[in-house]
């Protein structure tokens, strides 16, 4: 394996990267594990698994409502997280950051709460042809609520947003885009700012979903000005089961809660209940205390390891990918856009992605087959799903070579 490699007079050291993740060591079908399902979840360093571990055996406890010495510390804990979030997003304020169990429902908080306030009947949400299904059903539900209309910017053959379409989507009765930045079947990263200004040219709010750039790119609200962003630990090397809402805080003032619940209020009589300030308004019951702390173990993972060289080192990964699964015969590649992270659908000829899933697991390779919840993309291409391979910046080009050959193997014996 190479051991290291040189990123800008830098030393990316791959070995010692792997070595922080326990779960890459290990043997799959008496295979060594080639984990290329990145884009679905990513491994978690040991400083996460240790940080979660830690919290449970020396400070758990619940947070904000206790005055004993774990409570205090459990909470200092849990909002230190909120101010790693604030800092790593560049958000104004900690008010605006709002822990959640995952990208899926901080979409689903604003749907139910900005989109129930202000979406009326006739009114329109703007999404786009690849959105995950987390950003389309949430604004169905809502707008068959509503008597309002979902309406789809569309995408062109190598799976780029037909940003010239909004002129004819935009009406004065457009009262939300949401839309994804990078693409989890197609690798598109969309020019999320562009869309923002076109958007706010209009007087439109936009909220983005980050669950695929979070990992990938600098993400920075204020550069940007998105008025919402969503995204999961997971798929930041964080634990399951957490996740964060950005909202501008101006917009998160003016919405009602969602759940309610304790930690919510700040006076309940069964007459009337005042809600909590924010972030804590939109933070019902106790949540993932051990996910969030875990959460700033994994930013502070990402930040040591810089996005920078984690970028650089997975756009090599994609290209050595793409050169090389380009020249097998029969194979297409789906998602050929000019801006890509390092996500890399395929399709062959008249083999079922599920085939090629099975017999490259055989060869301890983890990859992704389906829809991968975005079923419009795969109606789009008229096909029913791709496999994928997704890179994360502890793969090597060694594992882009076992893959090479071994989806040339399984190709050989399923033609
Ligand atoms: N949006 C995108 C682009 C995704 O890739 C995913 C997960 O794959 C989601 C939303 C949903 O994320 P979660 O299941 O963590 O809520």
């Amino acid at each position: 394996m190479e051991t290291s490699i040189k990123l800008n007079n830098e030393v990316f050291d791959i070995e010692k990267i792997r070595s922080d993740f326990p779960i890459l060591h290990q043997l799959v079908h008496k295979k060594p594990l080639c984990y290329l399902d990145n884009a679905a979840s990513t491994q978690k360093p040991k400083v996460v698994i240790d940080s979660i571990s830690d919290f449970y055996s020396t400070t758990n406890s619940n947070i904000h409502r206790g005055v004993h010495f774990l409570s205090e510390k459990a909470t200092q804990n849990y909002e230190n997280t909120r101010t790693t979030v604030k800092d790593f997003l560049n958000a104004k304020s900690e008010k605006e950051i709002i822990f959640t169990s995952g990208t899926t429902s901080s979409i689903n908080l604003i749907a139910n709460t900005y989109g129930r306030k202000n979406v009326n009947k006739g009114d329109e949400i703007i999404v786009t042809n690849m959105e995950h299904h987390s950003n389309i059903v949430p604004w169905q539900i809502l707008c068959e609520e509503k008597n309002a209309n979902l309406r789809v910017l569309p995408i062109n053959n190598n799976g780029e947003l037909i940003l010239e379409k909004f002129n004819e989507l935009i009406t004065e009765r457009t009262k939300l885009i949401s839309v994804v930045h990078v693409s989890n079947s197609l690798g598109t990263i969309n020019p999320i700012k562009k869309i923002i200004e076109i958007a706010h040219k209009n007087n439109i709010p936009v909220l983005v979903d980050a669950a695929q750039s979070i990992q990938h790119l600098e993400v920075d609200v204020q550069k940007l000005d998105c008025d919402f962003l969503a995204f999961s630990g997971h798929k930041i090397y964080g634990p399951t089961g957490v996740g964060v809402l950005y909202g501008k805080e101006n917009l998160l003032e003016e919405m009602p809660p969602f759940m309610g619940g304790g930690d919510m209020i700040s006076k309940v009589t069964f007459e009337e209940t005042t809600f909590n300030d924010l972030p804590f308004k939109f933070e019902a019951g106790t949540g993932n205390i051990a996910g969030v702390i875990g959460l700033a173990a994994a930013i502070d993972y990402v930040k040591s390891i810089g996005l920078e060289n984690i970028n650089k080192h997975e756009a090599k990964l994609l290209n050595s990918a793409t050169e090389k699964l380009s020249e097998i015969k029969g194979l297409k590649i789906i998602g050929t856009a000019k801006e890509k992270t390092s996500v890399l659908s395929f399709v062959v000829g008249n083999i079922h992605p599920h085939d090629i899933g099975t017999f490259l697991d055989f060869e301890g390779i983890a990859i992704r087959t389906g829809h991968h919840c975005t079923q419009p993309v795969m109606d789009y291409y008229k096909i029913p799903a791709t496999s994928r391979a997704s890179f994360a910046f502890y793969n090597t080009f060694d594992e882009v070579d076992h893959l090479t050959s071994a989806l040339k193997k399984t190709i050989e014996v399923l033609s």
